[in-house]
């Protein structure tokens, strides 16, 4: 046996030698740890590394924020390439640097522009969006398509035979400009692009008149060409046209990817679709999900630098230390044996933050403990500030991003609570789940395909596979529900509760699997000819 498996060692060897690789060129809006507000920062931070690993050349192409979220330390390790082009939008030529840093095999390239140098997060501050979004990623993505073909980074370009990674709308432009601007004069003939879908409630939609601004030729306004529905409208006479960035991307990028299965059906339903469905579902023999890894390192319950005691899954003694910890950090009550939920997100509609604060006074009349950390959304900032007055032993609600807190609360919490309406894909329950901390989600797009329901009754017949609970549907009900099962399991069924726990805790979340996924999907993008 052992001599079969030294064989297939080294067929796998063989293979890998041979194996094809691709020029990669991530183009994106975050990339941790240099930029995060959410998931799209997570993975353009991970995913370029797993693929690297696997002999892969990978460039990421993000912008140079210096906005007090991020600072010159978050980008300390990159340096100035003296080496500047112009982009011709928005009316004028605009001067863009490139600053470059070689790590993890990857080369993170950061587009420097006077407005990703202001105060606030990547897209707003606390007035909402900026108002020149348009603009700063209309720049990203010029500059993205000529970063392969002018940076020698290490000594030689990429060239013009790349694979470009256009994530979310931010990114949209790219696979517009290679059909309209690049290959009609014979350059990135042999590109291809593969737009990844995270969020497709973000559009980047504008005025029809902007079209103008973006540096593309009159002829393509058809592809980027968007009406509104009629509710939408602001007044009768209102055509309601638009520019549609992320539809632009649908119709000119060479594949579509969701980050995770469930969600690459659901965004071509009415429902799910944002106004896409019937577009994407045209375009389904290129559609594909796969679902997010994440980065086991920085996430890993036995070498966390961030928690107070490690713990394995063989050995969970050390999660009621975190667990006591961060009844301290909080100044609730220390008492190890109650269930302390938690919830960490932006504070969006998204995440069901409303139906988690219609719940909140009947979870609240439990013996419980509840924290929550996020920041988005003002009218639940305040709420979560007035909840904690309100419930002064039982809740806690932490305004703002931290990502430390963010580890302790997803190992010192017993359940994580994830309520949300549409989910692309969802990291925090994965989180969670390697953590021994127990989701309860709403069964919606990635969390359904990550999640296994509980059932006590399998359990005791054929060996249980859960790890989690699924509600549907989305209401006070059903969730609170949910929840109040899981309490229940945890208090009366010490061993299921730790059957749960393993179970997650063993699951494979690394990207290895998922980097393995997205070759298959590369290769499928040079099959097809433009
Ligand atoms: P989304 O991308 O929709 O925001 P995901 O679950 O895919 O949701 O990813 C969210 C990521 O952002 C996770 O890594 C989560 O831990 C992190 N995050 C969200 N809010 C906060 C916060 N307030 N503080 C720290 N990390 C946060």
């Amino acid at each position: 046996a052992i001599d079969m498996e030294e064989e297939y060692e080294e067929i796998e060897e063989d293979i890998f030698k041979t194996k094809v690789t691709y020029n990669v060129v991530f183009v994106t809006a975050e990339a941790a740890p240099y930029s995060k507000t959410g998931g799209l920062g997570d993975v353009c931070g991970s995913l370029p590394i797993a693929l690297a690993r696997r002999g892969h050349r990978v460039m990421v192409v993000s912008p140079r924020y210096l906005n007090g979220t991020h600072s010159e330390k978050n980008f300390s390790g990159a340096c100035d390439l003296n080496q500047c082009i112009m982009v011709f939008c928005f009316g004028g030529a605009q001067e863009v640097a490139f600053f470059h840093e070689y790590r993890d095999g990857v080369d993170w390239v950061f587009v420097d522009h006077p407005s990703y140098h202001r105060p606030g997060n990547p897209y707003g501050d606390s007035h909402g969006c900026f108002g020149d979004n348009q603009f700063r990623f209309t720049l990203l993505c010029h500059a993205a398509c000529e970063a392969p073909l002018v940076l020698p980074l290490g000594g030689c370009t990429y060239g013009e035979k790349c694979l470009f990674l256009v994530n979310d709308w931010h990114a949209g432009l790219v696979p517009v400009l290679l059909a309209s601007k690049y290959r009609p004069f014979g350059v990135y003939r042999e590109a291809r692009s593969i737009l990844v879908i995270h969020n497709l409630a973000h559009q980047g939609v504008e005025p029809a008149a902007s079209y103008k601004n973006l540096g593309l030729a009159p002829e393509w306004y058809g592809a980027l060409g968007w009406v509104f529905p009629p509710w939408a409208r602001t007044h009768a006479l209102d055509p309601g046209e638009a520019v549609n960035i992320l539809k632009g991307a649908v119709v000119t990028a060479d594949r579509l990817l969701t980050v995770s299965e469930g969600y690459s059906w659901e965004i071509t339903t009415v429902d799910g679709g944002y106004g896409l469905h019937d577009l994407l579902s045209n375009r389904k023999s290129v559609l594909n999900g796969i679902t997010n890894g994440i980065d086991v390192v920085e996430w890993d319950p036995s070498l966390d630098e961030h928690i107070a005691s490690h713990y394995t899954a063989d050995d969970l003694s050390g999660k009621v230390q975190c667990k006591i910890s961060l009844q301290k950090e909080l100044g609730l009550p220390v008492r190890p044996e109650v269930p302390l939920i938690g919830f960490i997100g932006r504070l969006d509609y998204q995440k069901g933050i409303d139906l988690i604060r219609l719940a909140t006074p009947e979870l609240m009349q439990d013996d419980v403990q509840f924290v929550m950390l996020g920041s988005g959304d003002p009218q639940y900032e305040d709420w979560m500030r007035t909840a904690e007055s309100d419930y002064t032993d039982k809740f806690r609600g932490w305004v703002g991003f931290n990502v430390p807190i963010s580890h302790r609360i997803t190992a010192g919490c017993d359940i994580l609570l994830m309520p949300s309406r549409f989910e692309p894909c969802g990291l925090n329950q994965l989180y969670a789940m390697r953590y021994g901390t127990i989701p309860v989600v709403h069964a919606t797009g990635g969390l359904r395909d990550t999640v296994q329901n509980f059932n006590p009754y399998a359990e005791q017949v054929s060996g249980e596979e859960g790890t989690g609970w699924l509600f549907s549907p989305l209401t006070k009900e059903s969730m609170v529900g949910a929840v109040k099962t899981a309490i229940l399991t945890y208090r009366e069924h010490k061993e299921s509760w730790e059957g749960l726990m393993r179970r997650g805790m063993k699951r494979d979340f690394t990207w290895e699997s998922a980097a393995k996924q997205y070759e298959q999907v590369f290769e499928w993008a040079f099959i097809d000819p433009p």
